[in-house]
């Protein structure tokens, strides 16, 4: 299909250069023509004077019947038109006259000629060919019939000579211009077709990863849900039975079973919500709405919102480098990213030295760092860190769903930052955020 097109569009190319050539040169001719009719008005050839006055008009024609696209027949006219003038010529005032030029002019024009086949080209060049044979060895022969001033005539000999290498130079120049034109067309469909390329090389690894990314997410999620499922069935279940044997339920124990239940059930909210946002992010849909925002007073209310419900007396410590500066960025998605690192520095080392949450104003780029001195993570597991649903092995005992960091991550790069983590088991971790400036 882009073949055809392509082919199309190269032919149609073909012809606007030929035709702008062919309207270039006829235009040329009829005004050289104009200028011989003078000349034999002056030097008292009447035979060659109509010749030249009534070819003067006729490529004028021409011309308007080129710009019409009427090809083939203007394109013949004017080659018979040439042949009777070369004849004419021979006849009239001799070899001398230099209209035999003319036959370098026309299978020029020949090879410009889109509409015909090779063969058709081959035959039209052996028929001028033929036709300048004839009459320059024969022709030629001829006693001029007017004695004209062989000064005069050479000097006619060079206008012709002039003009019709004037014409050639149209032609080429004609030429030269649009094969520059195709040449760029040409480089800029490369350069457009390398850029297709490689968005569609992009979009098909895109494509491959979403793939691989959705069967182990339906695996994983299918998984994940399963076990709160099963808490809350097994407690209603228990509830049952405590009805079952007819006797009072004890508080304690009815609270115990209920929150169980209510436990599983904030587990799968919580796990829903993180799904949906993960199916968003997937789709697109996210909105990115960017505004200026004092960085400083953002983290000072973010860490007091932790702070504030934190009742087991770990908290975090909020540090700033540098000369502060505000700076563009999604309010919403960036309270997202940073909750989930807070949230998670702060569970993951209960019992140790408190997290610190740090911005660094460098000037080229801005760092927010969120290191903690809890349990780390295990070497071999660092490369999944911000698969969705990974929870690493030292970890089975504390609550969470693995989506956090695959989300913060999301929103950190639709954001325009990038994120970046460290870690040494069992002496803490550091997740990196930074933006450009
Ligand atoms: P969740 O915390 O709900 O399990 P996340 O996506 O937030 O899910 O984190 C994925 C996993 O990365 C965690 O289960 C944990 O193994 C590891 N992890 C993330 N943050 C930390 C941290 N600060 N310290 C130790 N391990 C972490």
């Amino acid at each position: 299909m882009v073949k055809v097109s392509d082919k199309e569009e190269h032919s149609e190319r073909n012809k606007s250069r030929f035709l702008k050539s062919m309207i270039g040169a006829c235009v040329s001719t009829a005004f050289l023509h104009l200028l011989l009719a003078i000349f034999y008005f002056f030097i008292d050839v009447p035979e060659m004077l109509i010749y030249a006055a009534i070819s003067f008009f006729l490529f004028l024609v021409w011309s308007y019947l080129f710009k019409n696209k009427w090809i083939l027949l203007p394109f013949i006219l004017s080659s018979i038109n040439c042949t009777i003038g070369i004849i004419l010529a021979n006849y009239f005032i001799g070899w001398e006259s230099n209209f035999n030029i003319y036959f370098m002019v026309l299978p020029a024009a020949v090879f410009l000629y889109p509409n015909w086949e090779a063969r058709y080209r081959v035959f039209y060049m052996i028929v001028l060919g033929f036709a300048y044979f004839i009459v320059y060895l024969i022709f030629s022969d001829f006693k001029a019939i007017y004695l004209i001033n062989s000064q005069i005539l050479q000097y006619v000999s060079m206008l012709n000579s002039f003009s019709a290498a004037g014409i050639m130079v149209v032609i080429l120049l004609f030429l030269n211009s649009s094969i520059l034109k195709m040449q760029t067309d040409l480089e800029n469909k490369n350069k457009d077709l390398k850029y297709k390329a490689a968005e569609l090389d992009d979009s098909l690894n895109k494509e491959k990863e979403l793939g691989q990314l959705k069967t182990s997410f339906v695996t994983t999620a299918s998984h994940q849900f399963r076990t709160p499922l099963a808490v809350i069935q097994s407690n209603a279940q228990l509830l049952e039975m405590f009805n079952g044997t007819g006797k009072k339920i004890e508080p304690v124990k009815y609270k115990k079973v209920s929150g169980r239940i209510t436990g599983a059930i904030a587990k799968m909210t919580g796990l829903m919500d993180d799904v949906l946002i993960l199916g968003k992010l997937t789709s697109g849909s996210i909105q990115y709405v960017p505004q200026e925002i004092d960085l400083v007073e953002f983290c000072e209310n973010l860490v007091e919102e932790f702070n504030d419900v934190k009742a087991d007396g770990s908290h975090l410590n909020f540090v700033i480098k540098g000369e502060p500066y505000n700076v563009a960025l999604d309010p919403k998605l960036l309270t997202h990213s940073l909750s989930n690192l807070i949230s998670n520095a702060l569970k993951y080392s209960i019992g140790k030295k408190n997290p610190d949450l740090t911005i660094d104003f460098k000037p080229n780029e801005l760092v927010l760092s969120i290191k903690d001195y809890g349990i780390g993570i295990p070497e071999e597991e660092f490369p999944k860190l911000f698969q969705p649903f990974f929870r690493a092995k030292n970890v089975a005992e504390i609550k969470g769903t693995g989506l956090g960091l695959s989300i913060a991550k999301e929103y950190v790069e639709i954001n325009k930052g990038q994120i970046s983590a460290s870690s040494l088991l069992g002496e803490g971790s550091c997740f990196e955020i930074t933006f450009k400036r």
